[in-house]
């Protein structure tokens, strides 16, 4: 298990990251959030031992960080870290034995990854002849080829198409099974949606918004009808009571609506119209809470 207590981190006079505190615990994705310049990397930093915390703790298992542990931790950065003129055999080989492992377990593994990913044959190109989404799945391999206790992946699904994200997300699955922590940080809240039980959401360093995503949406009283009918008269609508504002879709309407009190005021306008085929209210989307949770922060 991590655990983050009350981490604060200087660079000179400025605060990058405010009494920050945090746990994930063995098999849990944890979605680290935040706008750019939030603090995320210089999170990930700290808890990979490679930057000093100003005060503060960071623990797996109750004990600090240190080199031994880190042998334990995979981290896929936002930005490519890739050595393209080496192989991609000679590239996991290397980072592999930084991790401490042995040259046969490296190569063993990575045969295995490889073959998962498709791309066996690639291992002894040089990876600047690699396309993008290759590289990635490279970097992904690196990331995990110590089978590491504790991982974090900043952006993985980066210059992925939908058939290649759905293949990490399903390696992101068995780690979690096999008791891997997780750390998952996007700016795509659809993706945090699907994978993270839990988050924190940073502004300036400090956490405003966290706990469990389902607790945070049912907390979050404001909701979405989606309504499918004909001849409906938006103006009427926009006027019922707790409504904030109609959307009309391609083939749906969109009601926001203030609290879910306010459902059955829009269900009995909406029951007057003509062949309703649809009436569905479904929690805001993390986007919506995002936006208005970091965007309330900024205005402080
Ligand atoms: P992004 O989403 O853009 O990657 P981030 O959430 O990862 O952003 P950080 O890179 O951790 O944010 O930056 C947090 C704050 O710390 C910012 O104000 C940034 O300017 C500052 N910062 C980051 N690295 C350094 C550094 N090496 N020296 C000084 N200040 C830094």
């Amino acid at each position: 298990m991590l655990k983050v207590e009350h981490v604060t981190k200087y660079y000179g006079e400025n605060k990058a990251v405010d009494d920050l505190s945090f746990t994930v615990k063995d098999g849990e994705i944890f979605g680290l959030l935040g706008v750019n310049g939030a603090g995320k990397t210089t999170t990930f930093r700290m808890i990979n031992g490679l930057l000093d915390i100003s005060s503060g703790t960071i623990t797996i298992d109750g004990q600090p960080i240190n080199y031994d542990l880190t042998n334990k931790l995979g981290f896929l950065t936002e930005e490519r870290s890739l050595l393209t003129k080496l192989t991609v055999k000679e590239q996991v080989i290397f980072y592999g034995i930084l991790k401490g492992m042995e040259e046969k377990e490296i190569v063993e593994k990575l045969d295995e990854w490889l073959n998962y990913f498709h791309i066996t044959e690639y291992k002894d190109r040089k990876i600047k002849e690699l396309s993008k989404g290759n590289q990635q799945k490279v970097q992904f391999i690196t990331a995990i080829i110590n089978e590491p206790k504790l991982l974090i992946l900043d952006e993985p699904f980066s210059g992925l198409d939908p058939i290649n994200v759905q293949m990490f997300m399903d390696v992101i699955k068995k780690l979690k099974k096999q008791g891997t922590s997780i750390i998952f940080s996007s700016h795509r809240m659809e993706h945090v949606e699907m994978f993270c039980e839990k988050l924190v959401v940073l502004v300036k360093g400090k956490s405003v918004l966290s706990g469990e995503l389902k607790q945070i949406k049912k907390e979050y009283r404001k909701k979405n009808i989606h309504i499918v009918c004909d001849e409906v008269d938006i103006t009427k609508l926009q006027k019922v009571s707790g409504v904030l504002e109609v959307i009309q879709n391609e083939n749906e309407i969109v009601v926001k609506i203030s609290s879910d009190e306010n459902v059955s005021d829009v269900f009995d306008f909406i029951k007057n119209c003509k062949n309703v085929t649809k009436f569905a209210v479904e929690d805001a989307t993390l986007n919506e809470i995002f936006l208005e949770k970091v965007g309330a922060s900024y205005e402080e």
